[in-house]
């Protein structure tokens, strides 16, 4: 669908990547002090949104069609929660004053990320609430404490970003559901709801964008912002898409990093959504959203279109499954944890098989590189 305004571009950022070339690798994550922003943006978020009949991809194909008649919906469909407010999750409420990011008045331009920082940026002591989550011990809910007792007074409604229409801003007692279907829940070390927009929004506008950018979510060393973010059919996917990010930071030092670089080289054919293109992390972080969306039809379509990504993808996402505790475990997990062994059993020959057609035509002796260390790797 085409863009209403310049504002539904926007959706997501996703902080922790210092990159901003569409074609370089990525770098280590670094502190937030040095990193400028990185950047995404969802092609039409009801289009996008899990479950949907098309998947959310544009021209839903027809291999995926045919596909769907012979896989099981009913195995890999993953439960489409309504949300329910856990109030009775929310414990050890505690007030406190934290300094939080604010922008100023000042309007630039800025020259760079640094003098953005330092100009275009105040650090405001606020009284915020932080909340536990009941379950999860090591998880904070924050907020600023002017915008926890008007949510208190009710439900606050707000113009979403990407419908452009008036819903329910998110509350700390709708987090604990979503939390939970996170496949490690212990990832979000904290989050953050602000009922103010993102304060970086304008330098990505200034260093990526000529206007009207806007964030919904970010993430950095385990703290996901909630910025206006509302009660919406893809919250479940952009949440999924930080958590995607982090994901691949707990297994920063595995091969399988160097891997999934190797397929991004090789497997270039699909791409589950035009903002992969970016690079490395975002091809993972979008991936992820199919492999681990509520839509069996989804995860299905990444299976056949990119075995090789699907496979390293789903071969990390065993190992976090394999660490997390098991009274941690919902349908959820369980859901996830079959569509791995699927992969394992079904896509993983396939994705060999791949590797070893693409390595007899090869002449490239960088992507003959690649095809040889996935040959091994997969
Ligand atoms: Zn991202």
């Amino acid at each position: 669908m085409p863009f209403k305004t310049s504002q539904q571009f926007i959706l997501f950022v996703c902080l922790i990547l210092a990159c901003s070339n569409a074609c370089a690798r990525d770098r280590l994550p670094q502190s937030r002090s040095t990193v400028p922003a990185d950047v995404g943006w969802t092609t039409d978020p009801a289009a996008a949104g899990s479950g949907t009949a098309n998947g959310g991809i544009k021209n839903f194909s027809a291999t995926a069609a045919t596909i769907r008649s012979t896989v099981s919906n009913l195995t890999f469909e993953i439960p489409n929660y309504p949300f329910t407010p856990r109030a009775d999750r929310l414990v050890d409420c505690q007030l406190k004053t934290e300094t939080l990011s604010l922008r100023t008045d000042d309007k630039g331009p800025f020259k760079d990320y640094a003098e953005f920082q330092a100009r275009g940026l105040a650090k405001i002591p606020t009284l915020v609430r932080s909340y536990g989550v009941k379950g999860l011990s090591d998880v904070r809910i924050v907020l600023p404490e002017a915008y926890a007792k008007r949510l208190d007074e009710g439900q606050v409604i707000g113009k979403d970003p990407g419908t452009g229409k008036d819903s329910q801003r998110v509350a700390p007692a709708d987090l604990p559901q979503l939390i939970d279907e996170m496949p490690d829940p212990r990832y979000f070390k904290r989050i953050l709801i602000s009922d103010n927009g993102n304060p970086e929004d304008d330098w990505v506008t200034q260093s990526y964008f000529s206007k009207g950018f806007v964030s919904a979510t970010a993430m950095i060393d385990g703290e996901l912002f909630l910025y206006k973010s509302n009660l919406t059919d893809y919250l479940r996917r952009d949440l999924m898409h930080e958590w995607g990010h982090e994901l691949r930071y707990k297994y920063w030092n595995d091969p399988v990093r160097d891997l999934f670089h190797d397929a991004v080289q090789v497997e270039t054919q699909w791409n589950p959504r035009q903002y992969a293109a970016r690079g490395d992390s975002e091809q993972w972080a979008v991936l992820g959203e199919k492999l681990l969306g509520t839509s069996a039809n989804d995860f299905v379509e990444a299976c056949d279109r990119a075995p090789i990504r699907t496979t390293l993808w789903m071969m990390t996402l065993t190992k976090c499954l394999n660490n997390v505790p098991k009274p941690l475990w919902t349908v959820d997990q369980s859901k996830y944890a079959a569509r791995a062994k699927y992969v394992e059993k079904k896509v993983r020959g396939k994705a060999l098989d791949s590797v070893v057609a693409m390595q007899r035509v090869e002449k490239d002796p960088a992507r003959l590189d690649s095809l040889n260390r996935l040959a091994k790797g997969l």
